[in-house]
């Protein structure tokens, strides 16, 4: 039925707007959305083709639907990988990988600086299953190399961290996880691929949660696995296919019309993210101000060698620790007191009592996340208009 779209050598621009489109009879020019859980067949031989792998063509909506292709088509090209597959949200997207890809007595290494719940899936769930892990400082290639076992069979991380920003060198630790025979898999939420591709820099699993930048306005969930065909052959596929995280084909439907836009977006996030994070550093009440593309930030000089822009979260220290903290979030007026990230509005949220309250002190403290510390997701408002709300809010300290 659906004529291809041939991709040909198209630059990623080109990629984000029509990489994976597929046109029924119609010649539809925006990508159909495909509301269907299952398929007929001419006859039960074509059937019987489809579920031996032996004919092309949809089978049930659990294994793939058309518009959910699309989408992962137009993943795969920007992310430069040879496979995706879309799933529920960003956590089903991170466990699948590890659930698949790991099995009892294996061993994960993983970068401290992480999402909650990826630390949480590591620490606490995948245990239960007998798979070991050690958390290591990211920025520290030696503590990647000392944790490596002959068990070790992934190694994980997110650059740059959540909220921290610290960056990860990606070819150093995929050097190491090639040469100890692991795979490493990079959450990529942060950046999109609009700013950084680990596979070039040899990540064999890239994930997303679609949920943030990729969607952009805050509307629905989903997750992105992408890799090489010997992981989704060897276990993503029958994983996936029997236990179910499928994403829904109306968000798949609404994340690939954004990719249309990515590339525009996380543009002016990097614009109006600089411009907040240079305000911020020259506020008196901000102590520090961290930005992966200013040239205080620790590891400028990496981030801007692995990165195409800074990206589109802020996160500073203000006075007066937690009181501080909440002070000036509940004087802001404009930006929304929210823990959700890649918005086109403008969202702040202090970790150490929201996504990283689950952590003790010291695990918080191992990580720098302080009690003043807050992480701003910067939208795509007027700059001036952000600033005013924070230069007032910080007038309250
Ligand atoms: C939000 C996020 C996730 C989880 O994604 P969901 O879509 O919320 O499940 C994972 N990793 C990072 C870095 C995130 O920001």
């Amino acid at each position: 039925m659906a004529t291809h779209k041939k991709p040909g050598k198209w630059r990623a621009r080109t990629q984000a707007v029509r990489g994976g489109q597929m046109r029924t009879p119609f010649q539809e020019t925006a990508e159909a959305l495909f509301l269907t859980s299952g398929y007929a067949y001419e006859a039960p031989e074509e059937a019987e083709a489809r579920f031996k792998g032996e004919a092309e063509g949809f089978v049930y909506s659990r294994y793939s639907n058309p518009t959910v292709a699309m989408f992962e088509a137009r993943m795969a090209a920007l992310e430069g990988a040879p496979c995706a597959r879309a799933t529920a949200s960003g956590m089903a997207a991170v466990s699948a990988v590890l659930l698949a890809g790991l099995k009892q007595g294996d061993h994960v290494v993983a970068a401290k600086a992480m999402f909650g719940a990826c630390r949480y899936v590591i620490e606490e769930i995948l245990p239960r299953f007998g798979i070991a892990n050690t958390l290591v400082d990211g920025a520290d290639v030696d503590q990647w190399q000392n944790a490596m076992t002959p068990a070790t069979k992934m190694l994980f991380l997110e650059t740059p961290a959540n909220p921290t920003l610290a960056i990860v060198d990606m070819k150093a630790v995929a050097k190491i996880a090639e040469a100890g025979g692991a795979r490493l898999a990079v959450d990529n939420a942060f950046a999109s691929p609009a700013l950084q591709r680990p596979m070039e820099s040899g990540a064999h699993i890239v994930v997303h949660s679609s949920t943030k930048y990729i969607d952009g306005q805050g509307r629905a969930l989903g997750g992105v696995v992408l890799c090489r065909e010997d992981f989704l052959k060897d276990h993503l596929q029958t994983f996936l296919r029997n236990t179910g995280p499928c994403i829904s084909p109306f968000n798949a439907w609404l994340h690939l019309k954004s990719l249309e836009t990515l590339s525009l977006r996380m543009q002016a996030h990097c614009e109006n993210a600089t411009q907040i994070a240079d305000f911020l550093a020259e506020q008196k009440k901000v102590t520090r101000v961290l930005y992966p593309f200013r040239p205080d930030h620790p590891q400028h000089n990496l981030a801007r060698a692995q990165m195409d822009g800074g990206g589109g979260v802020v996160t500073f220290e203000v006075e007066g620790g937690k009181e501080g903290a909440f002070r000036l979030e509940n004087a802001l007026q404009l930006v929304d007191v929210s823990n959700n990230l890649g918005d086109t509005k403008s969202l702040i949220t202090h970790p150490a009592t929201t996504t990283h309250q689950r952590l003790s002190p010291d695990a918080r403290a191992a990580l720098g996340v302080s009690d003043g510390m807050l992480r701003i997701s910067v939208g795509l408002e007027d700059p001036a208009d952000l600033c005013e709300d924070l230069e007032q809010a910080l007038s309250t300290l």
